[in-house]
């Protein structure tokens, strides 16, 4: 499905979101179904379609997105006590939108799966 389009949109504003953080790389934006007080994408400006797209070439694109992440996490004061980043692989890791997203979670005790 080409449910991509949803996040290039939101990049290029041309969909409505709440945008936290935008730059050259990345955009930021609190996600429409929060699953916790903080729950955050941060997501590449250019289209990366999964974490198996991950290659030589752009993966410097994922540390700029970790960097974002943890400023963020920061700024919304959810660093000391903590929270989670996470990213989702297609069909068994659970990704939705055909997109590269991180998810930033915090604001309660997360639960944990191992
Ligand atoms: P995933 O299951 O990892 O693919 O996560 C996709 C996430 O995108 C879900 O948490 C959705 O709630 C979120 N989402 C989908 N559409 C939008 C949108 N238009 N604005 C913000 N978040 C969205």
């Amino acid at each position: 499905m080409n449910n991509h389009v949803i996040f290039q949109k939101i990049i290029k504003k041309e969909i409505k979101a709440n945008i936290l953080y935008q730059d050259k790389i990345v955009t930021a934006f609190s996600d429409i179904h929060p699953k916790a007080p903080v729950h955050i994408l941060i997501i590449p400006n250019t289209f990366i379609k999964t974490a198996n797209e991950i290659n030589k070439k752009n993966k410097n694109i994922i540390a700029h997105m970790f960097y974002i992440a943890i400023q963020i996490a920061k700024e919304k004061k959810i660093s000391e006590d903590g929270y989670k980043i996470i990213i989702n692989c297609n069909k068994n890791g659970g990704q939705e939108i055909n997109y590269l997203h991180m998810h930033l979670l915090g604001g309660i005790k997360l639960e944990t799966l191992y």
